[in-house]
């Protein structure tokens, strides 16, 4: 998903509109914004935003705060009442964006119904998030309205909250919040699993406006600069007249998500300190070694990305090859990703629908084709076929990402176990069923050196347990089959 949550002097609502185009990769299922002044106004829909939003809706969306989130769909949440933002009038009116997944979600979802009777409408884990922190919060600063404690004191109940909250549950969340009469929260858990960038705009009087959001990829075009990420267990807020409290709880292994660099996230965003764009060129430099250590007497007569993603890593591999690079697939940028659509059939329908092969790129060529991830191989399948079809002498295919073997639990919608052609096939019979000459994963050491070899950053390890890594947390067998329903 996406999140975005800003705080500035004038209507907030076109700069969230905006901000969720720049997001709308990070999900294309649904939509929402919560803005406030005397009040909440919110506005939420299915599909892309800007189906959802209209002219009078922004009218209606006043106030100089507000949040905004885009959905993509992963568990639980795929009906209209769970759209988010959430949001709930106790403790003193708290909107919330989530970006992320609780993997002990059913037993914290006990605790917030029978211990703290706080009744839950949706099978989301992030309204019992925000009814697990609303709780939280209410017992340090009482019903009443919140406004007459003092901005610091405000603070340290904020922060206490959130220590308890991550205390308790398990999982990614990255997320904002708006507290009514009171400011904007932005928060990421101890892993910082799921990014979140901070932002600031100076006014020609000096004043500053604050902005988070998943990517910073909304920065530049609305005036903002990049202060910094949010750090894996801090919280930031922005409380009325602006002033900024922050505070981490004790660090744990610095773990973010390493698909965000491989495929999720928008090439020009700056997650952790780390240029995504930069990071795929890395990808495919390695990729490159890769190649020539493992085939070194074949060489492609031209390397052509699946795109769009891919056009980074083949770019570089083919400058580390001294290949051609050749852009022989051309694909329709009106068309939405197909992983996103339900079902399988629909997908495989869809390659050809989308993606058009250029006979002159292909015929008579050894042709190495190059794609960021191989998920169930369907996609890859049709590619291989299609460049067959179109002349190519040989088709090679190389992923810059290692075998994705085992879902994920923490928000990216990778599908069972059963479903991932890496988890059920060896290589060589995912090359045979791919209809590949040959075929090249990149070895997940390469990958993280990719992600990790540049930039002033503090991660310790990223995530890769769906490439055959750790699970960070402990899941259980009952969480794990909510996940990836
Ligand atoms: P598949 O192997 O499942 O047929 O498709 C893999 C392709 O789907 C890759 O080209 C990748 O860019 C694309 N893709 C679209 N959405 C996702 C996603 O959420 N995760 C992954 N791993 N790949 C995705
Ligand atoms: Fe990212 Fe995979 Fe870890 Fe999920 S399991 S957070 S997709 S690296």
């Amino acid at each position: 998903c996406g999140i975005v949550g800003i705080y500035a002097h004038d209507q907030v609502a076109p700069d969230l509109y905006d901000s969720m185009i720049q997001l709308q990769h990070r999900g294309q299922d649904a939509a929402g914004i919560i803005t406030c002044n005397e009040r909440f106004h919110v506005k939420k829909g299915m599909g892309l935003v800007q189906d959802i939003f209209e002219q009078r809706h922004m009218e209606r969306l006043r106030g100089s705060i507000g949040i905004g989130h885009t959905r993509y769909p992963t568990s639980g949440t795929h009906s209209n009442d769970e759209v988010q933002p959430l949001w709930t009038s106790v403790p003193n009116g708290i909107a919330f964006a989530h970006n992320g997944n609780v993997v002990n979600y059913q037993e914290m979802r006990r605790e917030v119904q029978e211990n703290r009777k706080r009744y839950l409408n949706s099978h989301s884990d992030s309204e019992m998030l925000l009814q697990l922190f609303a709780d939280e919060l209410h017992r340090r600063i009482g019903a009443g309205p919140a406004s007459s404690l003092a901005d610091r004191a405000f603070f340290e109940a904020l922060f206490s909250s959130m220590a308890e909250l991550f205390y308790r549950i398990a999982g990614a969340v990255s997320a904002v919040m708006l507290i009514k009469d009171r400011g904007l929260v932005a928060m990421r858990d101890p892993h910082g699993l799921r990014p979140l960038v901070y932002g600031q705009r100076e006014l020609p009087d000096g004043r500053v406006d604050h902005i988070f959001a998943s990517e910073d990829t909304m920065f530049y075009m609305l005036g903002y600069r990049r202060v910094r990420d949010v750090l894996p267990g801090e919280i930031i807020y922005i409380a009325s007249d602006r002033q900024v409290f922050t505070r981490r709880l004790a660090p744990k292994a610095f773990t973010p998500c390493i698909f965000e660099y491989v495929y999720f996230a928008r090439p020009d965003a700056m997650l952790n300190n780390v240029n995504v764009y930069r990071s795929r060129l890395r990808m495919g430099e390695n990729l490159g070694k890769a190649w020539k250590e493992t085939f070194p007497e074949v060489s492609p007569d031209v390397i052509i990305p699946a795109p769009a993603t891919a056009n980074t890593v083949a770019l570089s591999m083919a400058r580390e090859l001294g290949v051609n690079y050749s852009e022989g697939l051309y694909k329709n940028p009106f068309i939405g990703r197909t992983f996103i659509m339900p079902n399988q059939e629909k997908r495989r329908q869809s390659v050809r629908y989308k993606l058009s092969p250029q006979e002159l790129e292909l015929r008579n060529k050894d042709v190495l084709i190059v794609d960021d991830s191989i998920v169930r191989g369907t996609t890859s399948k049709e590619i291989v076929q299609m460049v067959r079809e179109f002349g190519a002498r040989r088709v090679y295919f190389a992923s810059a990402c290692p075998p994705v073997t085992q879902p994920c639990y923490y928000g990216v919608d990778i599908p069972t176990s059963e479903e991932l052609i890496a988890s059920v096939s060896t290589e060589a019979e995912i090359q045979e069923y791919l209809g590949a000459d040959l075929l090249l994963y990149q070895p997940l050491e390469y990958l993280v050196e990719a992600v990790t070899r540049k930039g002033d950053h503090h991660i310790d390890t990223p995530c890769t347990a769906c490439l055959g890594g750790d699970y960070i947390h402990k899941l259980d067998q009952e969480e794990m089959k909510r996940c990836v329903s």
